[in-house]
């Protein structure tokens, strides 16, 4: 069991590029952290860093209270997994699965029942006497999970492990790895830049970008609460809607759509200038509601999903969609109204990007 922290970690290649910045967490025993974030904000340079792969350049890396910067992988008790499976491919699944074993010199009879157990966890049972190159592209990420757990470590990272899968075998790939870390308890850091997995696996999510953690937090809170525009535009498929406004006194205006709106109605403290202002598609109605605005629409587009609908709208110069049932969506170049929640809507900063502080 292991709990790693995290302190003040940089990193600085030798080129002079600094691809990390302070990076600063505490991960509980147990806990499953997703790192998430566009390509080349230092997601996997982070995971790196904690694997010993890539040297620290600055900072504390603890396992257990202990520093663990110079300490060799082997050391640290990790198993990795990447993005490419690397399994060896002159060997069967089952020799791939055992590899590691054998080589700590473990009991032939010791072997076979961990291999036997974790093939039965993976579905593998039946594929045990094939090479790598006669299965699936998600049968070998299983054997290379397989490889990975079957040491039993106390510290399991993965690297985009499931984008080489279609998108049906990465659905059931998130819930096999989600029960497999259920079973292990293994302090677990998962590497995506895809947020429906982080919201799905994580008990907490780190948003990095451009080498800077935006926010740490639970799905929940990255959903209701995002610290400012990026992580409210990343989190949330489809993504959060912004649109450019001001305010000012207690209004705020919208500067092509007539639309305009009591701000204090918002869980804001206001304050006259530029704003974006947001609101997630799926939080509107189209019945009216009691405490929301009612906003006027034309449906430039609409996309029948079959448990949804999605309606593109143009408020002021920003498109912006909704997520309505289908039964009550308008039809294309329809006009309509719908409603949105005082209290769904998000309020930014259109100079520093972050929300603003609440009443
Ligand atoms: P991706 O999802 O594309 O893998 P990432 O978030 O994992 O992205 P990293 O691979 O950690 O990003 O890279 C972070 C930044 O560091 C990128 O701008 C990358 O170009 C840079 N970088 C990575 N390795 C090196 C290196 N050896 N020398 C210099 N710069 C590097």
């Amino acid at each position: 069991m292991s709990n790693l922290v995290l302190k003040d970690i940089n990193k600085i290649y030798p080129n002079g590029f600094h691809a990390v910045h302070n990076f600063n967490l505490e991960i509980k025993d147990g806990e499953f952290i997703v790192f998430v974030g566009p390509s080349g904000c230092g997601k996997s340079t982070t995971l790196r860093m904690i694997a010993g792969l890539e040297e620290i350049s600055k900072g504390d890396f603890l396992i257990n209270g202990e520093r663990a910067n110079e300490k060799s992988p082997v050391e640290r008790g990790i198993a990795m997994v990447f993005q490419s499976y690397a399994l060896y491919p002159h060997l069967t699944v089952y020799d791939n699965l055992a590899f590691g074993l054998t080589l700590e010199g473990v009991d032939e009879d010791v072997i076979d029942e961990k291999v036997q157990r974790i093939a039965g966890i993976l579905g593998l049972t039946d594929y045990l006497d094939r090479k790598p190159k006669a299965l699936s592209g998600g049968q070998r990420q299983r054997v290379a999970v397989g490889r990975a757990i079957i040491r039993q470590v106390d510290i399991f990272l993965m690297d985009e492990p499931l984008s080489n899968l279609d998108a049906k075998q990465r659905v059931t790939m998130r819930s096999e790895i989600t029960q497999i870390h259920r079973s292990t308890h293994a302090t677990t850091i998962y590497v995506t830049h895809d947020q429906t997995e982080a919201m799905t696996m994580a008990d907490r999510i780190v948003v990095m970008k451009d080498g800077y953690v935006q926010q740490i937090g639970t799905p929940e809170e990255l959903y209701f609460n995002p610290c400012n525009l990026f992580v409210g535009g990343f989190i949330g498929e489809p993504p959060m809607n912004f649109i450019t406004g001001k305010i000012k006194g207690n209004d705020i205006t919208f500067d092509k759509n007539s639309n305009k709106l009591d701000a204090s109605k918002t869980r804001y403290k206001l304050a006259d200038g530029d704003v974006y202002f947001g609101f997630r598609p799926e939080n509107i109605s189209m019945k009216p509601i009691e405490n929301g605005y009612k906003i006027h629409a034309l449906a430039t587009l609409t996309e029948m999903l079959g448990d949804s609908t999605n309606i593109y709208i143009e408020m002021d110069q920003d498109t912006v969609i909704l997520k309505v049932d289908p039964h009550d969506a308008p039809k294309m170049d329809e006009e309509f109204d719908f409603y949105l929640p005082y209290d769904k809507v998000y309020l930014f900063d259109k100079e520093s990007e972050n929300v603003l502080k609440e009443k």
